[in-house]
């Protein structure tokens, strides 16, 4: 989804200390980011709309912080949300790809409010049509990388129970040997 992905753009070292790197700020990245979800701005950003896609991405993660801790956000967010989807006038295209057909935005919604409005409405989304206690913030506290959890039993605890979920397993087993032998043990 949309913004998940959005949310996920501020990057954290999962494996060590959760130090957090801004993919937004590293032009080459977001460009190829917008263009995995063919979203075509056309202009280049601005330090100005910079500093209001971080804004918008900030309030995203408060309201999903809000729903994962099993509360809802504050009125003045939900305002926020919907005043950044007013400023977008979508125009929408289905565009053929051999025998599929994929949905666009026509190059008259690509001025960077209409990508913010787009952000936002992918959340907007999830809000009316989703199941809110799926939003999820990885258990590893170096991670928190959020993601909807789309599992049968709701149990994902971690994003990749292969990485987040296997370190914390070998971080536990560690911790308990350290305090069952009175040793320290190595740190990752
Ligand atoms: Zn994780």
């Amino acid at each position: 989804m949309l913004w998940d992905d959005f949310l996920n753009s501020i990057h954290r070292d999962w494996r060590g200390d959760g130090t957090a790197e801004d993919r937004l700020d590293d032009p080459a990245w977001f460009r190829e980011w917008l263009h995995n979800q063919r979203l075509t701005p056309d202009n280049p950003l601005t330090e100005r709309e910079l500093a209001s896609l971080k804004r918008l991405r900030a309030l995203i993660h408060r309201m999903a912080e809000a729903f994962f801790v099993g509360g809802s956000p504050a009125d003045e967010d939900l305002e926020s949300l919907n005043k950044t989807m007013a400023q977008g006038a979508v125009v929408r295209k289905v565009i053929r790809e051999e025998a599929s057909y994929s949905l666009s935005l026509a190059s008259t919604a690509s001025r960077w409010p209409n990508i913010e409005a787009e952000i936002a409405a992918s959340f907007g989304k999830l809000m009316a049509e989703g199941e809110l206690s799926r939003i999820r913030i990885c258990d590893n506290p170096s991670c928190l990388w959020v993601y909807y959890d789309d599992t049968k039993n709701r149990s994902k605890r971690y994003c990749d129970d292969k990485m987040c979920g296997n370190l914390m397993k070998v971080r536990r087993f560690r911790a308990r040997r350290k305090a069952e032998s009175g040793q320290p043990s190595s740190e990752f």
